[in-house]
């Protein structure tokens, strides 16, 4: 069967508004929550409130005020696109990549991971080191080229899934048991057959199309890997695809009530493939570990880590926003209350310098583009999960009792209205206000939401423990470093020389 791997209706190329994002979700998606397969996921509440940011965002780009901010003349077509799909050609480009994306990021407070900034991001920068992928084959090289015009052009909004589930950790994932771990099942003229199980792909059922790619850092490089030496593009609505997604958050949909759950719960799931059939045109990478070695070189890693840097920032100033609120509105400038928003202001700048620093030392990339330095940014993540964690608590201890008895909008309304009116007022605000504020704070510290964001933030890039020892492993100014302690010792001797001179020419 041949399915046809242009998944779009527009008229036009370019910029999509809300409203289109919203209507492509409107395919043959099989999307299952909660034991049942949704029809349409636009209209479904787990769902909703976070179609809706998304399309907020893509709105925002076709807002005549801000397409100079957020959008720049395609190099094909001349339209209007993007400018996360920017291959960035200089420290300026990089600055206004970041100003684009830190917009993005402040709309939703830094609280979705996977806004589609974040693949066109990591595309482009594939695409921009296509020769890379070339590697196994010419055809492969051309292809991911295209594909970057083809999701720039129609403006789509990607999730990938990059890591393979294991059943049995003491075992490569061509070992794993019962045919689980998604492999190449077949192939034909017109393309590959792809079987089994893919996690964790976030944004999977609000997105139009899944990037698979081999994970950096766990991939096995031997020749029995070569089934699942595989990267290849394919539309949610692929059939023989399924995305079996986790719980949503528990709320009523009173964005009052729960600020975050209910409007940016992006969603995570596991993708499984049946003979999923991917046209060549949109594969990358087919059976080689060759490609995967090289591929794994393209500066996709600090162009992606440049966006979640950036993400970073921004919540980090939108936790900061949400504690200086909480002094404010419960009159607690107390010495130890500002000694933990002292923490929170070390945080934000922090992360604003790592972003600066990694443009400004951006160094030269593949067929003329700049790659951010990636030191900084690799700090970031290094350190942005005990960042966040900290933030959390920090917020727990500003709003302690307070954000734990906080209404909701049904209690205000109720018989107890008038006693919660009086009891839950700030000295300066009124109650219902008030509660607000106290909603948020409890959506972002200790919700359901929140453990989740916490979780996201310790491993949406991989297991941090891997990252940090390949960190290590390979950071490039240590030779330096080391040197330089050697050249310290070389000097024993002179120094020895020089003070027994000063001793015997002073000694007594
Ligand atoms: C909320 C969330 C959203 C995510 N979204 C995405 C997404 O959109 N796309 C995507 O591609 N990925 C996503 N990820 C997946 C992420 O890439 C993986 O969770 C991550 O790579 C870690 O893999 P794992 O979950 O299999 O953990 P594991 O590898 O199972 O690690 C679990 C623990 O076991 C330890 N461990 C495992 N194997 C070894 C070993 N051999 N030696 C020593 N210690 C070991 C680890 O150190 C860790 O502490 C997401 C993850 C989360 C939590």
């Amino acid at each position: 069967m041949k399915i046809e791997p242009q998944a779009t209706t527009r008229a036009k190329g370019g910029v999509r508004n809300g409203a289109e994002y919203i209507a492509s979700l409107r395919d043959g998606r099989s999307v299952w929550i909660d034991g049942e397969r949704i029809k349409d996921v636009t209209v479904d509440r787990r769902f909703r409130g976070a179609i809706q940011s998304i399309a907020d965002l893509y709105d925002m780009q076709c807002d005549p005020a801000l397409s100079d901010k957020m959008t720049f003349a395609s190099p094909t077509s001349g339209a209007r696109v993007g400018l996360s799909f920017i291959q960035p050609r200089s420290a300026e480009d990089l600055r206004r990549r970041r100003d684009m994306m830190k917009t993005w990021m402040d709309a939703v407070g830094g609280m979705m991971g996977r806004t589609p900034d974040f693949l066109n991001v990591m595309v482009s920068a594939y695409a921009s080191a296509h020769e890379l992928f070339a590697v196994g084959g010419e055809r492969f090289g051309q292809n991911i080229v295209k594909y970057h015009e083809f999701i720039r052009e129609n403006d789509l909004a990607l999730t990938h899934s990059l890591v393979s589930p294991d059943i049995d950790k003491r075992k490569q994932m061509f070992e794993q048991p019962g045919e689980m771990v998604m492999r190449v099942v077949g192939e034909s003229d017109a393309g590959i057959y792809v079987s089994g199980a893919r996690s964790v792909a976030t944004l999977g059922p609000l997105a139009n199309e899944v990037l698979i790619m081999p994970a950096a850092a766990k991939f096995p490089m031997v020749e029995e890997a070569e089934a699942y030496a595989v990267g290849f593009a394919a539309r949610i609505d692929t059939p023989g695809m399924k995305l079996i997604c986790r719980p949503s958050f528990p709320t009523r949909g009173h964005f009052a009530n729960d600020p975050l759950s209910a409007r940016m719960d992006e969603m995570d799931a596991v993708i499984w493939f049946d003979n999923a059939f991917i046209p060549w045109e949109r594969v990358f990478m087919y059976r080689s570990i060759k490609a995967v070695e090289s591929a794994m070189k393209s500066p996709s890693g600090p162009h992606g880590s440049h966006q979640s840097a950036t993400r970073s920032l921004a919540k980090m100033e939108f936790l900061l926003g949400i504690a200086y609120n909480l002094m404010e509105v419960n009159h607690s400038r107390f010495p130890n209350v500002l000694g933990l928003l002292s923490e929170l202001v070390a945080f934000v700048e922090i992360l604003r310098g790592m972003v600066r620093v990694a443009e400004i030392d951006c160094v030269p990339g593949p067929n003329g583009t700049v790659v951010p330095y990636e030191q900084p940014l690799n700090v970031v993540r290094a350190q942005y999960p005990a960042m966040h964690a900290r933030a959390l608590e920090i917020l727990q201890f500003l709003g302690a009792g307070n954000v734990v008895v906080a209404p909701t909008v049904e209690d205000l309304h109720s018989e107890s209205g008038p006693a919660i009116e009086r009891y839950c007022a700030g000295a300066d605000i009124p109650a219902e206000r008030k509660m607000q504020l106290m909603r948020l704070a409890w959506d972002a510290s200790c919700s359901s939401f929140a453990g989740r964001q916490n979780l996201y933030e310790k491993f949406f890039s991989g297991d941090p423990w891997r990252n940090a020892a390949m960190r290590a492993e390979r950071y490039p100014s240590a030779r330096e470093a080391q040197d330089r302690v050697w050249a310290f010792l070389d000097r024993n001797g002179e120094w020895q020389q020089r003070i027994n001179g000063d001793l015997s020419t002073t000694a007594r």
